[in-house]
């Protein structure tokens, strides 16, 4: 029997368009769903992605790319890899695994909002092959994750965090729901697709996975970069989106990307930040996370503003600046309130990678060496219990992280400010000039009691320490601690100084 060409059949599979008899077409595709706003109705049969693929061969790929990663998983079983590996870089694992196992669930629901409300048939079909994806990188995350459980308990996290109330989790669930679930899913298209899988997670995926090669967890590297070639696929939604919003309403589609990018900038600079600048073991470092941020997420973003007419965004030189600093000062707190983590920070502040610090960051050494000081000073010491937190910091509203970002000043000076907006009676604080305006114009969808509120609106019991440990989930075999067991510190004991 003869087979029809696929050029002969793919365009009747997948323009699935027709106009109902029995149903308004807002009552299929209601605006709250749907979200064309100013955009005409048929303004969307433009829609076209670039590289089309149909259902028998996106089974036949996706059944190739499991089998090649669960037999490397496999052959990778009987060694003793795992046991070799740096504790350093395992952290990088489990921080990777407790923040995105889930979010690759949450990215499903997204991908499936896509499919039903997407107001173009091609649009849908990509969606529906994007949420098997999502399901695929759920799974394949909690499967490899759960191998190493008997080993070593954070590992549970790529189950357990979403489920928690952990402050680092709340930061990541409130951007997720904002990108994938508060909006309609042309925003969606937008902040999803194009922003956080086109523009960030090539930062996670692409750059961990060298990382990881060069650790020497095979099949952590095997892992993120089988679910990085599905991520390029269906991220193609978000071009033609764009393009068409861009025809008929840019100024919606400037400020989605922005405050997408801005918010996305924040999460990876607690994520993948720490992770390539102190918890890497220094002779495996690639580059720094400024370096791979330039390299990949500005000059790649920069050409995507270029591609669809966007400008740029209206706080870049803020953005920039920030490479120096922002995710320099989340590792200082991540590190500083070790118990609440599911993963041991590594210090990553020896001699050497004090060196290399600074030799990548001019500013490391006058911003954060103080801090690092004093703490190694009290380490030596023996006086634990100062390197440990004794209540929160202060939260942003809008990112959710702690206010720790330094800005320069024309004084020369760089100080860490507050930036405070007063609403309905009620003040709120802010990180950044950047975060407050977002939240001034969009707390309608993306406002969340921070940890801080939580804990003054009396949710948290009984509200010290312990309480707040309990509250986030955390128990002592998994509470974090420093991954070296503070050995670092002793070569910057007294009679150690002249070396
Ligand atoms: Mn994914
Ligand atoms: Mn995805």
């Amino acid at each position: 029997m003869t087979r029809m060409q696929r050029e002969e059949w793919q365009d009747i599979v997948r323009d699935v368009d027709w106009a109902f008899a029995y149903a308004d077409d807002e009552a299929v595709f209601p605006e709250w769903q749907s979200g064309t706003g100013s955009v005409p109705r048929e303004a969307w049969k433009d829609w076209e992605e670039g590289y089309k693929i149909t259902y028998p061969e996106y089974v036949a790929v996706q059944r190739e790319k499991e089998t090649s990663v669960f037999a490397v998983k496999a052959a990778l079983q009987r060694s003793k890899v795992f046991d070799d590996l740096d504790e350093g870089w395992k952290s990088t694992a489990k921080a990777h695994f407790g923040a995105t196992s889930l979010i690759e669930y949450i990215g499903m629901i997204g991908e499936l909002r896509m499919a039903r409300f997407g107001l173009n048939g091609g649009w849908r079909n990509m969606a529906v092959m994007g949420a098997l994806d999502e399901i695929r990188h759920a799974q394949i995350s909690l499967a490899f994750a759960h191998e190493f459980v008997p080993k070593d308990p954070q590992y549970d996290w790529a189950l357990k965090a979403y489920q928690t109330n952990n402050w680092a989790i709340i930061a990541a669930r409130r951007l997720l729901d904002g990108i994938t679930c508060d909006a309609n899913v042309v925003d969606v298209a937008i902040q999803l697709p194009l922003i956080f899988e086109t523009g960030f997670t090539n930062l996670q995926f692409v750059g961990m996975a060298a990382d990881a090669l060069a650790s020497g967890d095979i099949n952590f590297a095997n892992m993120i970069s089988s679910i990085q070639t599905d991520e390029a696929r269906h991220a193609q939604q978000g071009g033609p989106t764009i393009e068409i919003l861009m025809k008929h309403d840019p100024a919606r589609a400037q400020w989605v990307a922005d405050k997408m990018f801005w918010l996305t900038g924040r999460v990876f600079a607690i994520l993948t930040g720490p992770a390539m600048d102190y918890y890497t073991p220094l002779a495996h470092r690639k580059q720094s996370y400024k370096e791979f941020m330039e390299e990949w997420i500005i000059t790649q973003y920069m050409r995507t503003l270029n591609d669809y007419g966007l400008k740029k965004p209206w706080y870049w030189d803020q953005f920039l600046e920030n490479l120096e600093t922002t995710h320099h000062a989340l590792h200082l707190g991540v590190w500083f309130t070790r118990p609440t983590v599911w993963w041991k920070p590594q210090a990553g502040v020896s001699r050497a990678e004090r060196a290399w610090l600074n030799q990548k960051y001019p500013h490391w050494e006058e911003l954060y060496g103080e801090y690092w000081d004093v703490i190694t000073h009290n380490i030596n010491r023996g006086e634990m219990a100062s390197t440990l937190p004794e209540t929160l910091p202060w939260i942003c509203n809008t990112c959710q992280l702690p206010i720790c970002t330094h800005t320069s000043s024309p004084d020369g000076k760089w100080r860490v400010r507050n930036f405070a907006h007063t609403h309905d009676g009620r003040q709120h604080h802010f990180c950044s000039d950047v975060c407050r305006t977002i939240w001034q114009e969009d707390h309608d969808t993306l406002h969340m009691k921070t940890m801080v509120e939580r804990l003054l609106a009396g949710d948290v019991q009984p509200p010290d320490i312990p309480g707040l440990l309990g509250y986030m989930g955390i128990t002592p075999d998994v509470a974090g601690d420093d991954a070296y067991g503070y050995k670092w510190a002793a070569e910057y004991l007294p009679g150690k100084a002249a070396e």
